[in-house]
């Protein structure tokens, strides 16, 4: 049996953003593994098998693509962006750790894609141009007060910061919080990008403030960029574009 595992980026939503390297993987894979809507933009053909689960369901989906991996199956783990960026990697790495001695001999790979930050970033100008630091703002897998000691710092290290799930339905006060820490830290002319949906139909990339700045502006399909104390922005008449100096002399 000669099975092979990878888990593969599939970027942030347009084809175009879809590496080769991952396009020729799925096009060899015997069997799709992950989260329903990134299954979804996997080209349907004969003999490929679709799993698509739930993605509360992480370390189960990573189980079951080392066993069918195991038993000869080519299976394609798949995360959107990068997936070793709040994704699918790691869930695949503890599952392997914590699993069967044999599921080590197999072929795994990590192949990356163009993540959110990057997408987002390129769309606003070149916000993350200098020293940057990114933030899952989700505390389902770690405490609040974690997420309130890392804005404090990286405010203070004057950090630009890339936000990933800034908010969702059932954690609508986080972000409210987290807005509210960074204004007091970073004071309320500090340049803040909603950029959501971005590479899809539904792009739209707002430039704003801390100080206009509203939670309702988020959603789980929106990345937050704010900017260091440096990053500026240029007005144009077709929009304003976002730049952080790469030197801070
Ligand atoms: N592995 C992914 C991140 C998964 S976490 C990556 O590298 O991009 C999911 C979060 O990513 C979302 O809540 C949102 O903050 C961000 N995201 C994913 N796709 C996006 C897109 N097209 N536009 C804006 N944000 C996106």
């Amino acid at each position: 049996m000669s099975g092979w595992l990878v888990v593969a980026g599939l970027g942030p939503g347009a084809d175009g953003m879809i590496t080769p390297e991952v396009s020729e993987v799925l096009a060899q894979a015997t069997d799709i593994v992950g989260y329903i809507p990134y299954v979804k933009r996997v080209p349907e053909r004969e003999g490929l098998v679709l799993h698509a689960t739930d993605n509360r369901q992480e370390l189960d989906r990573a189980t079951h693509a080392l066993e069918m991996a195991a038993a000869g199956r080519n299976v394609v783990v798949v995360s959107s962006g990068d997936p070793g960026v709040f994704a699918m990697a790691s869930a695949l790495f503890e599952a392997l750790e914590a699993g069967l001695e044999q599921w080590r001999e197999v072929d795994i790979r990590v192949l990356p894609g163009v993540s959110a930050m990057l997408a987002a970033s390129a769309a606003a100008g070149a916000p993350l141009g200098h020293d940057f630091c990114c933030i899952n703002l989700s505390d389902n897998l770690k405490p609040w007060s974690l997420i309130e000691r890392r804005l404090q710092l990286a405010a203070e290290a004057d950090f630009a910061m890339a936000f990933y799930n800034p908010r969702s339905k059932s954690r609508p006060e986080g972000f409210a919080k987290a807005l509210s820490i960074l204004h007091e830290a970073c004071g309320p002319d500090r340049i803040i990008i909603f950029a959501r949906a971005v590479s899809t139909d539904e792009q739209q990339v707002r430039v704003t403030t801390l100080a206009e700045a509203e939670p309702e502006m988020a959603d789980m399909r929106t990345l937050v960029i704010v900017g260091s104390s440096l990053t500026k922005v240029i007005d144009r008449p077709a929009g304003p574009l976002v730049y952080t100096p790469r030197s801070v002399v």
